[in-house]
């Protein structure tokens, strides 16, 4: 029998939240919800926050559920680095860029990534990037950009804090002053499917009152929920290697369950077995830390990495993340440390915009980077034996001058010079989890698609780093914050939107 005090109570609880009932797309039976919205979206990230600015500007009533204590995500702790063709920036360079030549790097890159996807993600950049600056006021570096590996040209964008703070705060402003409302503390736990297998809406833990809530979405549910890198069985369970040995740069809550709830109500999983590592951070630091900036910037750039047991060379210091991921991760499963060596030269010009002499030095004075006399003081020091040590250094030289190839493969720069200035420094390093591109498998316009038929499930987006397809086998770096911005968008119009 229906209960008539809670089905006031339900509907005044809607009239209060500003539900406007005649636009509802699905007719729900609202007694079988706590609360009914147009669109909620789970996850407080660049997607979600960018899903929640188009579905409110749509006038669709919006629900962020976010499980952590703060907003953000791993959107909120990046470096706010963001690839984009075709910038002012670029322009005021003199580089010339196209979406057609960004979207060739990335199939390049990641060779097994869905081209529509590809498509959509380099021909949205360039308005994704202005509408940061024209809808939520971002503040971009108007000076500068950043190159990173397998790019043809730099194309980097940093956002003037040179972190991804800068972009989250905006966009939590934006879509807060348009009427989203935002609920911290309360954790998705599963869909809820209508009897013709549409998404109508979920179920989320409340940790703020240890209860759980039924939350029904007329027009639909978008999964903004990140990747997996801070889960360890489910990453394990993709690739035994990703055991708990190996930690992450991510925040805690970058954990599965959304992708398994997807799963559950029919959703393809795609690459889940995509897991990205950076190869070049501190066992001394917690989370991305700084030190991978020396090990990359200066080491690897102009220096060495060798083991510490042997002293030898293991990787091609600028290869493919991939190659570089399981260079060290060889390295560090034998029982072995790999070491980032560099002399002064390499301190007193990083390769890099943002990171300069004066960061090695604080880096120094918090004991995470160590400076040495003379390469022997170095060798003794860190406990690597000298001899191969020096022939190291030796054989790069050569390769410097011209007189060897290197024998690793490691390309030398027009500007490279022989290494040999003291004082010596020296970094150890390990592998941690970055990113995974693998997850939901979605369309062109963020619908998740069904595992059974791959037609979309009614009901049911995805955006962001819980999808997969957008990069494949290895994605391109700085690529994450504009594929949550791109597809987050597209997900909010297209979710608010549905009739
Ligand atoms: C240290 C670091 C630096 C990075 N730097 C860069 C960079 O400079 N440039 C770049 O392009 N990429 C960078 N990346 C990658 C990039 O940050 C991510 O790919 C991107 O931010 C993902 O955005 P998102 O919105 O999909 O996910 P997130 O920003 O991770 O947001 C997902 C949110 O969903 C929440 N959530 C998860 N499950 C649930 C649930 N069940 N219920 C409710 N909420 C849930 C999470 O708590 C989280 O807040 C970096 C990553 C890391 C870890």
């Amino acid at each position: 029998m229906p209960d008539p005090l809670r089905r006031s109570l339900v509907a005044a609880a809607a009239a209060l939240a500003g539900i406007p009932a005649a636009r509802a797309a699905q007719p729900l039976d609202e007694l079988e919800f706590d609360q009914i919205w147009d669109v909620v979206i789970i996850g407080s990230g660049a997607a979600g926050l960018s899903a929640a600015v188009e579905a409110r500007t749509l006038g669709a009533s919006v629900l962020i559920v976010e499980k952590m204590g703060a907003v953000g995500g791993n959107s909120v702790i990046s470096e706010g680095q963001m690839a984009v063709p075709n910038t002012p920036m670029q322009e005021r360079l003199g580089i010339r860029d196209s979406a057609d030549r960004f979207a060739e790097d990335i199939l390049r890159r990641g060779s097994v990534a869905r081209p529509e996807l590809v498509r959509t993600l380099a021909d949205s950049a360039l308005d994704a990037y202005f509408w940061t600056q024209r809808e939520l006021g971002v503040r971009w570096l108007r000076d500068r950009i950043e190159s990173e590996l397998g790019m043809s040209v730099p194309r980097i964008a940093l956002v003037a804090n040179l972190s991804g703070s800068g972009l989250i705060w905006p966009l939590f402003n934006r879509a807060v002053a348009l009427g989203a409302a935002c609920r911290l503390r309360q954790q998705a736990r599963s869909l809820i499917l209508g009897p013709d297998g549409a998404v109508v809406g979920l179920v989320v833990d409340d940790r703020n009152d240890y209860r759980p809530l039924r939350i029904g979405a007329r027009r639909g549910v978008i999964i903004a929920s990140g990747g997996f890198g801070a889960d360890i069985p489910m990453r394990r369970f993709q690739n035994p290697r990703l055991s708990d040995l190996v930690g992450t740069t991510t925040q805690p809550g970058c954990t599965s369950e959304m992708l398994r709830a997807a799963a559950k109500a029919g959703a393809h999983l795609l690459h889940m077995e995509y897991i990205h590592c950076l190869p070049d951070t501190s066992p001394l630091e917690k989370g991305v830390g700084l030190v991978w900036y020396f090990n990359r910037f200066c080491a690897a750039a102009q220096g060495v990495w060798v083991t510490r047991r042997t002293g030898e060379r293991f990787v091609n210091e600028l290869g493919t993340n991939i190659e570089r991921v399981k260079g060290v991760l060889s390295v560090v499963s034998s029982g072995d440390e790999p070491v980032a060596v560099a002399d002064s030269r390499a301190v007193a010009h990083p390769q890099s915009v943002i990171f300069n002499s004066i960061d090695v030095a604080e880096l120094i004075a918090r004991g995470v980077v160590r400076k040495f006399d003379s390469l022997e003081a170095l060798a003794s020091a860190m406990e690597i034996p000298l001899g191969p040590l020096q022939q190291e250094v030796a054989q790069w030289n050569r390769a410097v001058d011209g007189l060897a190839p290197d024998r690793l493969g490691r390309p030398v720069s027009s500007i490279a010079e022989p290494m040999g200035t003291p004082p010596w420094y020296a970094a150890p390093m390990h592998a941690k989890v970055m990113m995974t591109t693998g997850g939901i498998a979605i369309d062109s316009k963020a619908r998740a698609l069904r595992a059974l038929d791959d037609r979309p499930i009614p009901g049911l987006y995805a955006a962001g780093e819980a999808t997969g397809g957008v990069f494949g086998r290895a994605f391109l770096s700085s690529c994450g914050l504009l594929n949550a911005i791109v597809f987050g968008r597209i997900a909010g119009q297209e979710a608010a939107r549905r009739l």
